[in-house]
């Protein structure tokens, strides 16, 4: 099949992408790999409610309303996703898996996929970072004798019951699934790298634009974009607090390695783990992109654009959800400032739309 634009991923970004392509003249298509509808949020531990996130943004032109934050947001995230692809009638495919993508002589994209090939005048990328969890290597983490997970494979506190539990990083995930254990486990200790930094009243609109300009500016230079969620302070919530009171949050700096029993400090002191949870994060899924050579010397792709979206040396070609539009309101945004990039360089294409 041939379209004018081919969007890998139907998570927030890939449907935004898709929304306002669907409000231009050009063809295009969205593949996914997944089963159904939700992008990450599908995949997120059933613990995760909507009450506990940052804040989910709306996707453009048809408002989540008031769901309840009780439930899990995998379940509302994907059932809300899943409307918006029939009522905006998108093309989604799914499941289509994404191998790689190469630049033909005549200029087109060729997408290698489990479904054939797909070819495109140009790429909206929205394939995320859920599943390129990263794991950081610390001495002696081959020699750990007990269980070690990352968060992406976390699925709520059941499985801690009675054990000792090292978490180890510093962010809203780290902290939520620590909360949790701590309430089930025999001990918990918490390590990070940096000390946590905790925001103290509602979410200050001016740091964030702060945080994400901070991460723009590394993604213009071509170096790997950090968190935008993570910028952001964790939330002195009433749950939060206590648990600081309770002795549950009180974080201890890195550890010197990771031992058969455990993990040691280097003045000595050592703390007995059954389980090690990493909750460090993720990074951007960008491995079927590889035949394209986007990535530079400075370890990241380096893009420009009006939301720096658009590969810098490749126009054809935006990232959506990597580095700055990696973020709910972010990926929203992204995808019109694309679609209308996108348009100019196919030939001048008007995009209608919120
Ligand atoms: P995703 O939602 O990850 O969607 C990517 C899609 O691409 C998936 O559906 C996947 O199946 C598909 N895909 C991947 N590779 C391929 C391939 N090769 N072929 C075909 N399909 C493929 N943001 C907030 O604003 N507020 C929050 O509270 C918040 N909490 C977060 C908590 C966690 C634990 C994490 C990891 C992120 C959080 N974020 C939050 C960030 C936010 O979820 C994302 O930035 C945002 O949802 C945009 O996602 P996306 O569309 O870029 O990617």
């Amino acid at each position: 099949m041939d379209v004018d634009v081919a969007v890998i991923g139907a998570g927030q970004a890939g449907l935004s992408a898709g929304y306002f392509l669907r409000r231009s003249d050009l063809s295009s298509v969205v593949l996914d790999h997944a089963d159904g509808p939700g992008g990450a949020w599908r995949h997120r531990w059933p613990t995760l409610t909507l009450g506990r996130t940052h804040h989910i943004h709306d996707l453009p032109g048809m408002p989540l309303g008031t769901p309840d934050t009780s439930r899990p947001a995998s379940e509302v995230v994907a059932e809300y996703f899943g409307r918006y692809e029939r009522e905006t009638g998108l093309d989604v495919r799914r499941p289509v898996d994404v191998t790689q993508v190469t630049s033909e002589p005549d200029g087109r994209l060729l997408l290698g996929t489990s479904d054939g090939p797909y070819g495109a005048r140009a790429l909206i990328n929205a394939t995320g970072t859920w599943e390129r969890p990263f794991w950081p290597y610390y001495p002696g983490r081959e020699t750990f004798r007990g269980r070690q997970l990352h968060t992406a494979d976390y699925r709520g506190p059941d499985a801690f019951a009675g054990r000792r539990v090292l978490v180890v990083g510093g962010g809203a995930s780290g902290v939520q699934a620590l909360l949790e254990i701590a309430g089930v486990a025999a001990a918990t200790a918490w390590v990070t790298r940096r000390p946590p930094v905790w925001r103290d009243g509602p979410f200050d609109a001016e740091a964030g634009r702060a945080s994400v300009g901070r991460v723009a500016e590394r993604v213009r230079a071509g170096l790997p974009p950090g968190s935008v969620v993570g910028a952001t302070g964790l939330a002195l919530t009433p749950e939060v607090r206590d648990g600081i009171e309770r002795g549950v949050l009180v974080r201890r700096p890195m550890f010197a390695r990771v031992v058969p029993d455990g993990v040691v400090w280097a003045d000595g002191t050592a703390f007995d783990a059954d389980v090690i949870l990493w909750a460090t994060g993720f990074r951007a899924a960008l491995d079927h992109l590889a035949p394209l050579g986007l990535r530079g010397p400075g370890g990241g792709v380096a893009l420009d654009g009006a939301l720096t979206t658009r590969v810098a040396a490749d126009p054809r070609v935006h990232l959506l959800g990597y580095g700055p539009s990696a973020s709910t309101i972010g990926a929203n945004r992204a995808g019109r400032a694309a679609v209308r990039e996108i348009a100019a360089v196919l030939g001048g294409t008007r995009v209608t739309g919120a």
